[in-house]
């Protein structure tokens, strides 16, 4: 019986600590009828893939509340405020008494510890400092109570039990510091994730929310939501576009910035397809709308950035288990420190010091900052596994035409070899090539109009990827296409081949009739591009053409990388596993269309000028989303440096409990200072991943 698959996303609020992400996987991916689960903290979303029949929307909602998260009507970031705000912590004037007071009461119970002065906490009555605990921690408790009924021990019950052991021994004053200090870790451990999040916000908040629209000769303003395929929008100067459209009046210069990271602006002219979220200048526009919403490119972009945390690299699984364990290694330490020492306070401290959060948040914050930034900047990275691929690779492959080249070739000699003379040649060509979608078809196409040959009608087209063309024209059998397509004999074809250009060959009535030279452009900003690269840890770049072999050659040896030549597209397949079965970890760049199963195939394969392609968007691991090859060596920048700052949280985090569960069960901790260093992993973690949202 054919299962049925449906994929559901439900909006989440209240995960403010990375391992809710894995506890509530858990939860979902239990329920019968549930094949995968995603939690994403920087969307605030779970993606899940379910048999409807089996479980519905409502379970999941209501598995969701049990754990004790919400799942708000609408996804949380539209219309949002920043995240500071939305943290009740800091709500009121009890904050501010309860900060002073807790800060004195830290001052006071350090100092009565290093014995400045004795008696201070004595004179207050037990009872009196139960209640304030009681009072101070109450979220706490009650979070804690509502886990343990559902089985589930957290950080804070194990903190609670420190508080607990305080409690028993009559320290009212240091359970109520602890308490303290358990709040501001909350609050820290908040700021941490929404930090994490705020990339991806800053990305969200460039698409307009209003639409102005001519509906029966009026203009209104609706909002984008309402806008439908078809609407013409009016777009004022200085206005950005709410949708994607093809401009059926007026002029302007439309600043894409928003989808390609590209600040020089572009012309738009009746007939120009304009994108969402991009801005226009000068002059106004009408528009009529082909995508709107989530289907526009930019609501791809955004949505693969929200979905690109789901992709977790090899280092995060490996936090994600470690982090497991965790809590129940601290638990088993502070057994044995109580039956070692029957010290409490040092098994209270134990429990104290321990900080699990900041494992799993040490990946996923400073991921969620790189993909964020890089996007907004025209590199769209889906995921930690990639950024991983990249910070590691050592072979890059490049694909030469349309990557390397600008893939707007020209042609520069038509060759007559038979019975038919060049403007004849030229125009069964051409012909043949009428519905190829090839660069080189193009430049063929495009010499036929300079000389004004009408093209005739094709019968029978065919298209052999990465060779050529066949198709009937006037009842000719026209072939046209590299040597593998066409097998040449005896025609020495070393003095076109010599200067670089792509040789096309072509067949009349299976006889060779004709050979095309095409010349293409080398990007200007490769050179610079690859040598960048070669710096980065990359030491083999190698170029992969279908092209012919000289061709290849002259434009590698001026590269000064290696290639090889007359490949097809399945070839390209076996290049890339052959280095990875190799042990190398392989980039490819390519245009995305064509070689879109060779870049699947790598370990990171990325598309270039990606933007407006949605099949290249969407298969490439990297989306270069404007043709600038100066975004391939800053993908690979900022991928170590991602995967440098994830080390530094993750050892930070390391170290930190290290040391602080070694000095705790040896007794040099008293409690309350424990639970003071708390918050310093998470802090770390934040000031270090703050730096990726800002990188250049
Ligand atoms: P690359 O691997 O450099 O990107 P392609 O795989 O796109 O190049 O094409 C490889 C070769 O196949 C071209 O150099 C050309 O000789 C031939 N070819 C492919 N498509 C066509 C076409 N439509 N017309 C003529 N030749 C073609
Ligand atoms: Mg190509």
């Amino acid at each position: 019986m054919p299962t049925e698959r449906e994929t559901l996303e439900l909006p989440i609020g209240g995960m403010d600590c990375a391992s809710c992400v894995t506890s509530l996987e858990k939860a979902i991916r239990g329920l019968p009828g549930v094949w995968s689960v995603e939690v994403l903290l920087g969307a605030e979303k779970a993606v899940v893939q379910l048999d409807p029949a089996r479980v519905g929307r409502e379970e999941i909602r209501k598995a969701i509340r049990q754990a004790g998260y919400t799942v708000p009507e609408a996804p949380s970031h539209q219309g949002e405020p920043p995240v500071a705000a939305r943290i009740n912590f800091s709500r009121s004037l009890l904050t501010v008494l309860g900060l002073v007071f807790g800060t004195v009461l830290f001052v006071v119970v350090i100092g009565e510890w290093l014995g400045l002065f004795k008696v201070v906490t004595r004179w207050v009555p037990f009872p009196v400092g139960l209640a304030l605990v009681l009072a101070f921690g109450y979220p706490i408790f009650r979070g804690v109570v509502q886990a343990t009924l559902r089985r589930k021990v957290t950080s804070h019950t194990l903190m609670s039990v420190g508080v607990l052991a305080a409690l028993v021994i009559g320290q009212w004053a240091t359970a109520a510091v602890v308490v303290f200090f358990m709040r501001l870790g909350d609050y820290v451990e908040k700021l941490t994730a929404g930090n994490a999040r705020k990339a991806v916000r800053q990305l969200t908040q460039q698409a307009p929310q209003k639409a102005r629209v001519l509906r029966n000769g009026l203009e209104m303003e609706l909002s984008v939501g309402e806008v439908v395929p078809g609407d013409i929008v009016v777009v004022r100067p200085g206005e950005a576009i709410p949708i994607d459209g093809e401009v059926v009046a007026g002029q302007a210069t439309v600043d894409q910035a928003a989808i390609t990271g590209e600040s020089m602006p572009v012309e738009a002219v009746p007939g120009s397809r304009v994108y969402a979220a991009t801005l226009t200048q000068l002059g106004a526009l009408k528009i009529k709308a082909t995508q709107v919403g989530r289907d526009t490119t930019f609501g791809r972009i955004i949505k693969l950035v929200e979905e690109a945390e789901a992709n977790r690299g090899e280092m995060q699984r490996m936090a994600d288990r470690f982090s497991g364990y965790f809590l129940p290694a601290v638990a088993l330490i502070a057994a044995i420190t109580f039956l070692l020492s029957h010290n409490v306070l040092a098994t209270a401290a134990v429990l104290l010091v321990a900080c699990s959060c900041s494992i799993a948040l040490a990946t996923p914050v400073a991921v969620l900052a790189t993909t964020g930034a890089a996007a907004r900047r025209g590199l769209l990275i889906k995921g930690g596994k990639y950024l991983e691929a990249l910070a590691k690779a050592d072979v890059l492959l490049v694909d030469k035409t349309g990557t390397l080249t600008l893939g707007r070739p020209q042609l520069t000699d038509v060759v007559s070899l038979g019975a038919f003379p060049k403007t004849e040649l030229l125009k069964l060509t051409a012909s043949a090539e009428r519905y190829s979608e090839h660069p080189l078809a193009q430049a063929v196409r495009q010499a036929a109009e300079e000389r004004s040959i009408t093209l005739l009608e094709p019968k029978d087209f065919e298209s052999v990827p990465g060779q050529g063309v066949r198709a009937m024209v006037d009842g000719h059998e026209v072939v046209v296409g590299s040597r593998r397509m066409v097998p040449v004999e005896g025609y020495d074809t070393a003095d076109l081949e010599a200067q670089g250009k792509t040789l096309l060959f072509v067949t009349i009535d299976a006889q060779l009739s004709g050979i095309l030279a095409a010349a293409d452009t080398l990007r200007p900003e490769v050179p610079e591009a690859l040598r960048k690269v070669l710096s980065l840890g990359v030491n083999k770049v190698e170029l992969l053409t279908g092209d012919n072999e000289p061709t290849a050659a002259a434009l590698a040896k001026s590269l000064g990388v290696s290639y090889r030549a007359n490949l097809l597209p399945e070839d390209k397949i076996a290049i890339v596993k052959d280095y990875q079965a190799q042990g190398h970890t392989v980039v490819m760049v390519g245009d995305g269309v064509n070689d879109a199963p060779a870049l699947a195939q790598a370990d990171a394969g990325m598309a270039m000028g990606a933007a407006g392609t949605s099949v290249a968007v969407e298969a490439a691991a990297v989306a270069l989303l404007r043709e600038d090859w100066s975004l391939v060596p800053q993908a690979f920048e900022m991928a170590r440096r991602t995967m440098g700052v994830v080390r530094m949280n993750l050892g930070l985090t390391a170290l930190y409990n290290l040391v602080g569960l070694t000095l705790a069960a040896l007794g040099f901790l008293p409690p309350v200072l424990a639970a003071a260093l708390q918050s310093i992993p998470d802090l770390g973690i934040m000031a270090n991943s703050s730096r990726l949202i800002r990188q250049r």
